[in-house]
């Protein structure tokens, strides 16, 4: 095991694709893999997503959906996040399918004749997150210019889909009207003529908390890892497993008398004779700066980190009676940061909150710098 690594269970990504195959049917499932897998390594986990039932990819670069195919997989896999700079001619060739919120599509249509070939493409619609898609007022025009292609030979419009604003909040009407115009939207194209088979807007909280969100694809991504895109639930409520365990081992332990100051700026002391436990790894290592007083388990105890985080490495306040508890020293004893709780270790959520942030930022931002290394590769 490398002292510090990002571990990643294989066999938990598999059960959680599976639990979403099973809530989406019949509608298919899109794993999403973009951001390496939301830091967890979009070649391993896209392999296990598709051998658990997974029917399609989803990134938001081509450039992170080339890689993907350069290593041989060859399942339908979709990129939705394009700048004239990007390489559509090499996405085509690619038999990667696009994202298409209008403009790029004489970019895309140009692709394919230069390669002689028919782009698979999918109709964004901006149904009110107020980003990518085309807004209703243009998206007759749109698909009519869509259909023209199609109608050339240089496009085939496999799908529409659209974007959730506030699924994680079930309750909230603006999901509805976001459902109302996607529907209308569909209806228009249909009217001009396009037979999209892939109708798709749900993302994670859509697939969990929302069938009318599911039509014919889903595109959960922070579910494939075992987090919940809820505030007020919990993974196991929805029958999820956390991916991630990220663990090093203690690395200095010594005895500090009251009044030591701890950190840049000095901002914790001691309160009296102490023994401290230096864990290596900080915001170089994707742990939020900020993130003072997050949980780390030590031999089955959990201390929050005290004073500032640093580039490298933070540290904890072990107390007298752990050191005695343990022996000499804690040196070389692992530290689990957050995990799936299997040991009582924290989870991602914790850490979000000790960073005012979301669970996505905390398990995506963790840093190359930390080796992942995968469990359960192979299934059992
Ligand atoms: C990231 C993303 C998803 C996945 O969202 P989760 O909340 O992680 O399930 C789905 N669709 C699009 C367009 C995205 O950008």
């Amino acid at each position: 095991m490398p002292e510090r690594a990002a571990v990643i269970d294989l066999a938990a990504v598999r059960d959680n694709v599976r639990h979403l195959v099973e809530l989406a049917a019949p509608a298919a499932v899109m794993a999403v893999v973009k951001a390496d897998a939301y830091g967890h390594g979009a070649l391993p986990v896209a392999r296990a997503a598709l051998e658990a039932g997974a029917g399609w990819l989803g990134v938001a670069h081509i450039s992170e959906a080339l890689p993907l195919r350069a290593a041989g997989i060859d399942a339908p896999l979709l990129a939705w996040l394009h700048t004239v700079d990007s390489d559509f001619s090499a996405a085509v060739a690619a038999n990667i399918d696009l994202g298409c919120s209008g403009w790029e599509l004489p970019h895309i249509v140009a692709a394919a004749q230069l390669l002689n070939t028919t782009a698979r493409i999918h109709l964004k619609i901006d149904t009110g997150l107020g980003r990518n898609g085309s807004t209703p007022a243009d998206w007759q025009e749109f698909v009519r210019l869509a259909r023209q292609a199609e109608l050339a030979g240089a496009v085939r419009v496999v799908g529409i889909f659209s974007h959730l604003a506030v699924a994680d909040e079930p309750a909230r009407p603006e999901t509805d009207e976001q459902l109302a115009v996607f529907m209308r939207a569909v209806a228009q194209a249909e009217a001009a003529g396009l037979r999209p088979a892939q109708r798709h807007i749900a993302n994670s909280a859509g697939v969990l908390s929302r069938a009318d969100t599911h039509f014919d694809l889903v595109r959960p991504g922070l579910a494939i890892y075992g987090l919940s895109p809820f505030a007020d639930r919990t993974s196991k409520s929805l029958g999820l497993r956390p991916a991630m365990t990220l663990r090093t081992v203690v690395s200095v332990c010594k005895d500090v008398p009251a009044g030591q100051g701890v950190s840049y700026g000095l901002t914790y002391h001691t309160a009296g004779p102490t023994t401290l436990g230096l864990i290596p790894l900080g915001y170089a290592d994707g742990i939020p700066r900020i993130a003072t007083g997050g949980p780390v388990r030590v031999n089955g105890v959990t201390y929050p980190v005290v004073g500032r985080i640093a580039m490298d490495q933070m540290v904890i306040d072990l107390g007298r009676a752990a050191l005695v508890a343990a022996g000499a020293s804690m040196i070389g004893a692992e530290a689990i940061l957050f995990g799936p709780g299997d040991d009582g270790e924290a989870s991602a959520d914790e850490w979000a909150v000790a960073a005012g942030t979301i669970n996505y930022e905390v398990v995506t931002r963790i840093s190359s710098r930390v080796p992942r290394v995968y469990r359960n590769a192979v299934p059992t």
